[in-house]
């Protein structure tokens, strides 16, 4: 999995610190900036940066955390920003929303409220899903998962909602035995009322769908008395 790299926008660099220590342990990469100008310069460093915590008071001269808000929404509007704010003033916080700031934490903070809210908005803006780019290559298959798409030898495959929950399983996991409750649980959910069988029939299909030769298969075989994997 790529990194998951958040932007840390603070001139105090005891609370940078404290952050930064924070967002390690909780599987974050943290990007570093002390001021407004450093920031815009990391944000084009670093294009895979999901979420931002931005400072209010800063050094820079004419431009506050507001404003660096304000400019990296208008370059990004599916970036997660976050305002660490030092008042406690309803002003700060309705600001920080009308520049378009997803929320706001006001110091001093805990470690467990930071990270919950970053986790949290990491989550909404689809961190974790285009965390490896949204592509997922097994060749001769390639699997997108921002259209949902699979293609074999760049010949576009067509799946049904299923099939393809059930493909992409199967390429996060090459050489994994997956056992057909954990497809039906994973796939179907897990309040499902849908029966084992249906993994099995679904797994037929796709061999049609997929394999050189749906008799003998290649990539999705067979895990005798288990499940089943993708490959050998
Ligand atoms: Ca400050």
């Amino acid at each position: 999995m790529a990194a998951r790299k958040v932007l840390i926008l603070e001139d105090e660099s005891s609370i940078r610190s404290f952050v930064v220590i924070n967002l390690k342990r909780a599987g974050y990469l943290p990007v570093e900036a002390e001021t407004a100008a450093e920031a815009f310069a990391q944000m084009k460093r670093n294009p895979d940066i999901r979420v931002a915590l931005l400072d209010i008071m800063l050094p820079d001269e004419g431009i506050d955390g507001f404003e660096v808000c304000r400019r990296l929404r208008a370059a990004d509007e599916k970036l997660g920003i976050i305002m660490l704010t030092a008042r406690t003033q309803e002003m700060d916080k309705v600001t920080g929303l009308m520049t378009g700031a997803d929320d706001y934490v006001t110091k001093p903070f805990s470690p467990a409220e930071l990270t919950a809210r970053v986790d949290a908005l990491y989550r909404r803006v689809g961190g974790d899903a285009d965390a490896d780019s949204g592509i997922i290559i097994r060749d001769p298959f390639t699997l997108n998962t921002r259209n949902r798409t699979l293609t074999k030898n760049s010949v576009r495959i067509k799946l049904t909602q299923v099939e393809y929950g059930v493909v992409k399983m199967f390429m996060e996991n090459p050489g994994r035995a997956l056992s057909r409750e954990e497809i039906l649980s994973t796939v179907w959910g897990n309040d499902t009322d849908a029966e084992i069988k249906i993994v099995d029939v679904n797994v037929r299909r796709l061999r049609m769908k997929l394999e050189d030769d749906p008799q003998n298969p290649a990539f999705i075989t067979t895990v005798w008395g288990y499940g089943y994997k993708w490959g050998y």
